[in-house]
């Protein structure tokens, strides 16, 4: 039954109203078109056998602004105005990921992501360096245990793209830093001696920096462990630097499951043809993988853009899992939106596309408080008896809600009253 139908809190971000103005070009474009012109422009002298190696990739990853200066136009000013900010926030950008940005356009929502700004020391007095206080819940180096059942293990700061808005972007001040095996030792005996962590969540940095006979043997260690259920890894590279994802690595993975992969998509120009085949090859080695995007400012902070994304995501059968707010990290500023931005995208997505493709807007709370999943209100009013919800048009519908005594089998008359 419609009661009414409300307009207040409908979202405020419509499908063809929002922050970012890429909608148009980023929904016409064709996967790995932008990417070929490109390479045509500047690499035209690679021939494929060598673009395709993800060891020439990672070599020739572009870390100086002059460097950079030759693909992206950049005054004299503004280079030296950025030689200023990569002194504290170095920079990293594998030819692959390069190649997915239009280097005429300054903001260019892939270029946000990888590419120094002015803003990140501009507004450097705003965030905190640490601001999920890791370091604080560190056990051992390396090792952060908050959760009861879960353990992340950071084994190096080195990714092949340094992401703008990276939470940890404080460890890139030590410079490049890969664990050592007494150091990745020492977590593996903490996590044996810790008989409650059923889950080991491998983050960044980047752990498929590692060769992978040294990730193996990290994998292996951890697989001879009763208690640990699962492995998670969080990775980039599938996005940056699909190359990475090849057969001897994914036979590696397939040996040590059930392991599950947490990619990083933010943008649907980021799913090229690459990155949907190294997709491919990891969940035909039986491994299950869901995104986790965070919301950034200028880049996908409206419901076409994040639409698209989980659409294109769904067709490579990657889940959308996670949509992050940013965390309140030093030198991020410039790309946070408020929390409304994402409420609101959420409000636009639900109910207009299927529920598979909705990710769950979260929060990370300060100081290790964990994370908060955020939506829009639903739940216009309850009683014992009975709950009144709007739908996704604003549609106002009242349900019983069953006595708490009541049992299972008289919850199917609770849901739904006719319209
Ligand atoms: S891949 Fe992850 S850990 Fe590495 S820079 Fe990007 S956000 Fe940070």
């Amino acid at each position: 039954m419609i009661l009414s139908t409300v307009h207040a809190d409908k979202p405020s971000l419509s499908h063809t109203d929002g922050q970012n103005n890429h909608r148009p070009s980023d929904a016409e474009d064709p996967p790995g078109c932008l990417s070929q012109r490109f390479r045509q422009r500047f690499f035209h002298d690679v021939p494929d056998a060598v673009w395709n190696d993800w060891k020439w990739q990672f070599r020739n990853r572009i870390t100086t602004v002059e460097h950079l200066a030759q693909f992206i136009p950049l005054d004299p000013s503004e280079q030296e105005r950025l030689k200023f900010v990569i002194s504290r926030y170095p920079f990293s950008i594998t030819p692959h990921y390069l190649s997915l940005i239009d280097p005429d356009d300054p903001d260019d929502p892939v270029r946000r992501q990888a590419v120094p700004s002015c803003e990140e020391t501009a507004l450097a007095g705003i965030g905190d360096e640490d601001p999920l206080a890791e370091q604080e819940h560190s056990v051992v180096p390396g090792l952060v245990h908050r959760y009861p059942d879960r353990a992340l293990m950071v084994l190096t700061n080195l990714c092949p793209v340094l992401c703008r808005h990276c939470t940890r972007k404080r460890e890139w001040r030590h410079g490049k830093c890969v664990r050592t095996d007494a150091d990745i030792a020492l977590m593996i005996d903490y996590i044996r001696q810790t008989p409650d962590i059923r889950d080991v969540i491998i983050s960044g940095g980047d752990s498929l920096t590692l060769s992978t006979g040294r990730l193996e043997t990290v994998l292996k260690n951890l697989r001879a462990i009763s208690h640990v259920e699962i492995i998670r890894i969080g990775t980039r590279f599938p996005v940056v630097l699909p190359q990475r994802i090849d057969e001897e690595l994914c036979a590696m993975l397939s040996k040590y499951g059930p392991i599950w992969i947490n990619t990083h998509f933010n943008h649907p120009r980021e799913i090229t043809p690459e990155a949907a085949a190294a997709c491919d090859r990891l969940l035909r080695s039986g491994i299950p993988l869901n995104n986790q995007s965070v919301l950034l400012r200028g880049v996908n902070d409206s419901v076409a853009i994040q639409t698209k994304l989980c659409h294109e995501l769904l067709k490579i059968k990657v889940r959308p899992y996670y949509l992050f707010q940013t965390d309140d990290v030093e030198g991020t500023e410039h790309l946070r939106t408020s929390i409304e931005t994402g409420i609101a995208i959420i409000a636009g997505m639900r109910g207009y596309t299927s529920g598979l493709a909705v990710p769950t807007f979260v929060i990370d709370l300060p100081g290790g408080g964990g994370k908060v999943p955020l939506q829009p209100e639903y739940v216009i009013a309850a009683s014992p008896n009975e709950y009144i919800f709007r739908n996704y048009e604003g549609s106002v519908f009242r349900c019983r809600n069953p006595r708490p005594d009541t049992g299972a089998e008289d919850v199917h008359s609770v849901i739904p009253l006719s319209r």
